[in-house]
């Protein structure tokens, strides 16, 4: 036996004995792990599996050990990921820090950034939440306006962020902010690393349609930021934040694959509501079925040869964008067809604190989703972004025509 398979054996005795039952299922959304100072569980199975998989390293199983991670090489991490998405093992924390600023604290944080900054996303204390958006500058993300003023010891910031997820609920932010105000906009810009609860930062909730606030608004008002959490060279933020943008592209179109797994089954949906087509619209909504299932598999086979490529070595992240439209745009369409087979059944809506039973509770998740659907198709870069991307980095097309009336997109 290789040494691999000893530790694949390895792999699925630990889990076999390490995640509890009850957590080898789907993740409803309040049931997601946010980790951080603030971690809250739902139940004693939740908790207990997020400190076996904490202790055991596997947070952050490929990092380097001095970091906290779990040392292991990619096929070894591959095992890892494998056996856990076999096992439908739910996620044991969702942290915002490990998928994005963690890779890129590893490829240019200083030794002393990644011990003090690494250390604790690996133990599940912090939880990170991205300034990158403000209200004139998404798509043209080279367009921020906050600024940091070099004090000497400290950096002094002044302005705002929007659509920051969870700003009220993370402990620390990653924030794109601008060091040089004569420089080009894209080489005056700098990554640092904000402690949310330094004097000056003031996060305000924004209400949304689907009746839950996930976003924030933050406000800047003479925050002092040590030197010491520059991460980069100062006016060198700019690659930085485009390596972390293809991570967040990378984290987004592998949810249906390991990170958040799929609440929506689509087979068991339209079995439950439609067991058997019996008028021609019937018939057509089983057609859109078969070939949204179909693209659903194609999807996570593709997501599956790329990680392969990844893993033996191959630059696979510019096709990053590739993955993060095609999911999200398919999530859409999987919705919509789900509202279709379930007709009224689909339109449950649960109000925080009152009770619903006419409505299952997946009957209730089904609106929400179809409407947070649409915005995993704006979150990490807008569609049309990822098209002009895609068309721009992958595809290698030129420039669109001088005297065009569309945009030059700087997001990546
Ligand atoms: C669920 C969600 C979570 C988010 N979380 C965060 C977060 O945590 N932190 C953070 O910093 N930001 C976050 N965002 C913000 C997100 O990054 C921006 O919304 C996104 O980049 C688009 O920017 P915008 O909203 O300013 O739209 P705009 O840039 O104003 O775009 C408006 C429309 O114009 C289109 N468009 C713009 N330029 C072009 C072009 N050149 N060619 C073709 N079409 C174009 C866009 O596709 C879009 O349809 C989040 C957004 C969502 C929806």
């Amino acid at each position: 036996m290789s040494d691999m398979d000893l530790f694949k054996n390895d792999v699925k005795q630990w889990l076999e004995e390490n995640c509890p039952h009850s957590l080898r299922t789907p993740t409803p959304e309040n049931e997601l792990v946010w980790g951080g100072k603030n971690v809250n569980f739902v139940t004693q199975d939740m908790r207990d599996w997020f400190e076996r998989m904490r202790d055991k390293r596997w947070f952050c199983p490929g990092w380097p050990s001095e970091y906290g991670g779990g040392g292991l090489s990619a096929t070894e991490v591959n095992i890892l990921e494998k056996e856990m998405l076999r096992m439908r093992c739910r996620p044991p924390q969702i942290n915002l820090g490990i998928w994005m600023l963690g890779p890129v604290l590893l490829k240019y944080g200083t030794e002393e950034q990644k011990k003090r900054l690494l250390l604790p996303m690996t133990q599940g204390e912090v939880r990170w939440c991205q300034g990158f958006s403000e209200p004139n500058a998404g798509s043209d993300l080279a367009n921020i306006r906050t600024s940091a003023v070099d004090m000497g010891d400290h950096f002094l910031v002044n302005g705002s962020k929007i659509w920051t997820s969870y700003g009220d609920k993370s402990d620390w932010m990653y924030a794109l902010v601008r060091t040089d105000n004569n420089a080009s906009k894209h080489a005056g810009i700098s990554l640092l690393a904000l402690d949310m609860a330094s004097a000056g930062v003031t996060p305000k909730t924004i209400d949304l349609i689907s009746g839950k606030s996930t976003f924030c608004e933050v406000f800047f008002d003479n925050v002092k930021v040590p030197k010491d959490n520059l991460i980069g060279d100062v006016n060198g933020g700019w690659p930085l934040a485009k390596l972390l943008l293809q991570h967040e592209r990378s984290a987004m179109s592998k949810f249906g694959e390991f990170s958040l797994p799929n609440h929506f089954h689509l087979k068991t949906f339209v079995n439950d509501y439609m067991p058997k087509p019996h008028t021609v619209s019937e018939t057509i909504l089983h057609a859109r079925t078969v070939v949204c299932d179909m693209e659903e598999r194609i999807f996570n086979l593709t997501v599956q040869r790329m990680g392969e490529e990844a893993r033996s070595g191959k630059d696979v992240f510019p096709t990053m964008s590739i993955m993060k439209y095609a999911h999200s745009e398919q999530e859409k369409v999987k919705f919509e067809l789900l509202l279709d087979v379930m007709g009224y059944r689909a339109l449950g809506w649960q109000l925080d604190g009152c009770a619903n039973d006419s409505f299952s509770e997946q009957e209730l998740s089904v609106t929400r989703g179809w409407l947070n659907s649409f915005t995993q198709t704006i979150a990490g870069g807008s569609s049309e972004v990822q098209l002009n991307v895609i068309a721009k980095r992958v595809l290698n097309l030129p420039d669109s025509k001088a005297g065009s009336s569309v945009k030059k997109v700087t997001t990546s």
